[in-house]
């Protein structure tokens, strides 16, 4: 999910499609991090994942709302650089593949490429 623009809100289709990996230095507990530790789980040594819903496989457990009706992620400010660099065109309702895709998945129409 990139900027917090109407197309977004009303998705967060990729939020529930693809898991979010980061470098362990954007959580809060490294000197300048940002993401919250306690809602990530280690990934590799030197990275971490958001975790999921407990009880929604595959959904970031940062994400409210309902999938394609209304949503927020509930750590916006403190996202991790891969979902605020994703689809950075979003924000004016231009989508690209990974975005389209996800879309798709949930029914939702593809923004296109503008
Ligand atoms: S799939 Fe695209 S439109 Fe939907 S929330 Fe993610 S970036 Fe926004
Ligand atoms: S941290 Fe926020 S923007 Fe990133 S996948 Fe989770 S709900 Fe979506």
């Amino acid at each position: 999910m990139t900027e917090s623009a109407s197309a977004c809100c009303a998705c967060g289709a990729c939020c529930v499609t693809y898991r979010v990996t980061l470098p362990r230095i954007e959580l809060d507990t490294a000197p300048g991090g940002r993401v919250p530790a306690g809602l990530t789980e280690p990934y590799t040594p030197t990275t971490a994942c958001m975790r999921e819903h407990p009880d929604i496989p595959g959904r970031c457990i940062a994400l409210a709302g309902e999938v394609g009706v209304a949503v927020t992620c509930t750590i916006y400010p403190q996202r991790p650089s891969a979902c605020s660099e994703f689809a950075p065109l979003s924000a004016i309702g231009i989508g690209d593949e990974a975005c389209d895709e996800a879309r798709r998945r949930h029914c939702i129409s593809p923004l296109g490429g503008g």
